[in-house]
């Protein structure tokens, strides 16, 4: 089935026309400075990269202008929108509304808006691209796709936060977690390499300018980092991940910051680019410390250590570990870093093969071959799921 991915951001829009079964992409693309000009960048397999710069006052325009370049007789790869079977839309917060995808109706869009407290930045975006979609596609179905609800198989001691129950009861205060597609994706991925058994325990490093670690039993969700938003976990490129919330107070006290203030900096100016002043991207870390950086070389080893002790704790967790996989753009392209987070977990049976983990961006395994458990690179495809999950449901229509 011919399926258009979507994940809008507040400014952004990011799009992706591909073949459900199989996984073809026939063009992808995306759509940014909404709201302020418009750009649009498409790409399709074989051919030179298109970049134009078109007007996009709203996301309307933005999905207008990507319709109109899909059926492009120079541009294009279809004649007709009426080829586009069904458009599958990311989702950021599905709150407790949503353990699965779901068709897009009135009561979809109900429950994803009253998830928007949750998701106050994502999901308004997300809505607006859905609301686009359906204004320029009025009888395409439409289905969305929760970033959180792969975890909702988490156990209540895995989910429940140590703060008085009253919150969770009547303000749904609880972990989430995120990155859900990719770690079902990988998860799912890693399950078949290990040849379906009946039992299985894998740790799925999304390792990405965000980064999620989740614990996964018999394919199924059973603990993982990221909480009731992102800003949970260990240190990303810019957010802090878990800290005491004392510093919270005594740095607002210090410096009259306000709650905004505060966030910002553990939203954008914290993680490895806080700890090293240089960058947020793990390649320029790399360089730096290469260069006798010493502040690189901490946030890089910081980074390390924290991934190494969720590693830890979750295979604690699920009373020992089957594989662990590493995606997304650090997991799946930095050999060093792999290497460098699975050294020293040879007691728990883990060994990796440093000539097979000299690989970027494809599925291997680079265990060694008397490792216990397996080291699996998986490349993630979150809009394959996306893809697939929209097919399903809207075959079942
Ligand atoms: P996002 O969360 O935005 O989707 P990605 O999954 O694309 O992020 O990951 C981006 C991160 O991947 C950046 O920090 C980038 O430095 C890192 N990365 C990409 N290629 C490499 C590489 N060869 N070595 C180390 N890090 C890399």
């Amino acid at each position: 089935m011919k399926i258009l991915v979507i994940n809008a951001g507040s400014s952004s829009l990011k799009y992706q026309f591909m073949e459900s079964e199989g996984g073809e992409v026939f063009a992808k693309g995306l759509c940014e400075r909404i709201g302020i000009d418009g750009r649009l960048t498409h790409k399709v397999p074989g051919r030179d990269d298109v970049k134009a710069d078109i007007a996009m006052p709203t996301h309307g325009e933005a999905i207008q202008a990507v319709l109109d370049i899909l059926v492009d007789p120079a541009k294009g790869v279809i004649a007709s929108t009426d080829e586009i079977a069904a458009v599958g839309h990311r989702v950021l917060h599905g709150g407790m509304e949503f353990t699965a995808s779901c068709l897009v109706d009135d009561k979809c869009i109900a429950a994803i808006e009253k998830c928007i407290p949750l998701g106050p930045l994502h999901n308004p975006a997300n809505l607006t691209g859905i609301r686009a979609c359906q204004k320029v596609m009025p009888t395409t179905p439409q289905v969305a796709v929760f970033d959180t609800a792969f975890h909702m198989t988490m156990p209540p001691k895995a989910y429940i936060y140590p703060i008085p129950y009253e919150y969770y009861e009547k303000d749904d205060v609880r972990r989430y977690g995120f990155h859900g597609t990719s770690h079902r994706y990988v998860s799912a991925r890693a399950i078949d390499m290990l040849g379906n058994p009946e039992h299985s325990r894998v740790i799925c490093c999304h390792l990405g300018n965000g980064s999620s670690l989740s614990a996964v039993v018999d394919g199924k969700c059973v603990d993982t980092s990221m909480g009731l938003g992102p800003l949970a976990g260990f240190l990303m490129g810019t957010r802090a991940g878990d800290i005491d919330a004392t510093i919270l107070e005594y740095l607002m006290g210090r410096y009259g910051y306000d709650i905004k203030e505060m966030n910002n900096i553990l939203n954008k100016k914290s993680g490895v680019l806080g700890i090293s002043g240089v960058s947020s991207d793990f390649r320029d870390l790399d360089e730096a410390a290469a260069n006798g950086n010493e502040r690189a070389r901490l946030a890089l080893d910081k980074f390390i250590y924290e991934v190494k002790k969720f590693i830890g704790a979750y295979s604690t967790a699920m009373g020992g570990v089957d594989a662990i996989v590493f995606t997304a753009g650090i997991g799946e392209n930095s050999c060093d870093l792999r290497a460098d987070i699975c050294s020293g977990l040879e007691y728990m049976g883990v060994k990796m093969d440093e000539e097979k983990n000299k690989v970027r961006g494809k599925e291997t395994d680079v265990s060694a071959a008397d490792s216990k458990v397996k080291i699996f690179v998986i490349p993630t495809n979150e809009e394959l799921m996306i893809a697939k999950d929209t097919e399903e449901i809207v075959k079942a229509l």
